[in-house]
């Protein structure tokens, strides 16, 4: 029979942010489960070198510092499950969710912390060359391309925060994008045009990623022009694809309230969502900063969040009288 799993705090997401509600967690004697998914560690576990995270002198690698935040969390008390949710009932306490194992965990609150995944163009071409010059993070990775050429993919605010970011790192940025107008707020769109070092490529596509040297790099890219449809190719050492985020609240649909993007709106400086003992951390409710550090600290809030809205609720659930004789 499966088995069935309670807990004060059951977790979902063992990235930075579950793993730091973790931390809080058990040290706040809440003894958390965190049903860790089909990637244990996060998106972190997926690059290599880290070099914003504070705390580390020295360059550390993504999938070390993520091993190093599961043993911090276990040894203060917190339990992982290797298993990944399919299916969330919320609409009572404790919260109800069933396992990819068939195992059942209750909460009686609920941290979400599932994390977003950056879109990608879904090439071959684009597959082989990631982390060998094809990012979807320039604040992650951009300071590997210093005094590089490089283009940034895409129209929105992401795209063009990225270019603009990158004149940070480089002298020659070229916007890629696959119409004639940006669907970036205005005032970005100025900040670009008026940048000296950013050139900007309407209606062109990505066709291909083009390899070469010794280990491979990125070298160039061939850009299909989406009005004519000729192939032009285009020499570059980077680049970086800003089409927008995927958060992953599938799960939630219909039962948590989303916004137009499908991330989790919370009560602005909390991380409480629509429904009171559910609270949500990192890229799942953050579109804008998206870092390893900013998930950490609202990992932490939720945690703090969850203690408070237990010891309120078990205030309320005292008898009158056992109060009155306390
Ligand atoms: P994630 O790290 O995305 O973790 C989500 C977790 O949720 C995963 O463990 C997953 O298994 C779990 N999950 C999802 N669905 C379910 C489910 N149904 N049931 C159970 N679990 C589930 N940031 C930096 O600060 N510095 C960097 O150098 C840096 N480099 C990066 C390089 C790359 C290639 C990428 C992709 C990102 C990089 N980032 C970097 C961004 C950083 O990784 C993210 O901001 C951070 O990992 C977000 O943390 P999170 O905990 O919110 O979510
Ligand atoms: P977005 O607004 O959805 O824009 C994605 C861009 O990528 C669009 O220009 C789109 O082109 C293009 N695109 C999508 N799929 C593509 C493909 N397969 N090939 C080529 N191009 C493709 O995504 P975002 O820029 O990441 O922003 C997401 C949300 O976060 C938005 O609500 C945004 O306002 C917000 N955000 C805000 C800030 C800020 O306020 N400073 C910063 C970042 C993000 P089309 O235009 O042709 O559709």
């Amino acid at each position: 029979m499966a088995a069935t799993h309670s807990t004060r705090m059951l977790i979902l997401g063992s990235g930075p942010a579950g793993l730091t509600a973790a931390i809080y967690g058990a040290r706040a004697g809440l003894a958390p489960i965190v049903v860790q998914g089909i990637q244990p560690g996060g998106q972190l576990t997926i690059t290599t070198d880290v070099e914003n995270y504070p705390g580390f002198a020295d360059v550390i690698q993504g999938p070390w510092l993520m091993e190093q935040m599961q043993k911090q969390a276990e040894h203060v008390g917190a339990r992982m499950e290797w298993d990944h949710i399919v299916e969330v009932d919320l609409s009572s306490r404790p919260f109800r969710m069933l396992g990819d194992s068939g195992t059942v965990y209750l909460g009686d609150t609920l941290v979400i912390a599932t994390g977003a995944q950056a879109k990608w163009l879904n090439l071959p071409s684009e597959e082989r060359m990631k982390g060998k010059g094809v990012s979807a993070c320039a604040t992650c990775d951009g300071f590997f391309y210093r005094g590089k050429k490089v283009i940034v993919i895409g129209g929105g605010n992401t795209a063009v925060e990225e270019a603009l970011y990158m004149t940070n790192h480089s002298h020659d940025v070229t916007l890629i994008h696959r119409r004639d107008s940006l669907r970036a707020e205005k005032i970005l769109q100025e900040r670009l045009f008026a940048h000296a070092n950013i050139k900007v490529m309407w209606n062109r596509e990505v066709a291909e990623f083009v390899g070469g040297g010794e280990p491979e790099g990125l070298v160039a890219v061939d850009l299909r022009d989406t009005v004519t449809g000729e192939i032009q190719r285009l020499d570059t050492e980077g680049a970086f694809i800003a089409i927008g985020h995927s958060p992953a609240t599938e799960l939630f649909k219909g039962q948590l309230e989303l916004d137009k993007d499908g991330y989790i709106p919370v009560e602005p400086g909390t991380s409480r969502t629509s429904i009171p003992g559910v609270f949500a951390c990192g890229d799942v409710m953050d579109k804008h900063y998206r870092q390893a550090v900013t998930a950490a600290g609202t990992g932490c809030m939720a945690a703090l969040d969850a203690e408070k809205f237990l010891a309120e609720a078990d205030f309320e659930a005292k008898p009158v009288r056992s109060l009155q004789e306390a």
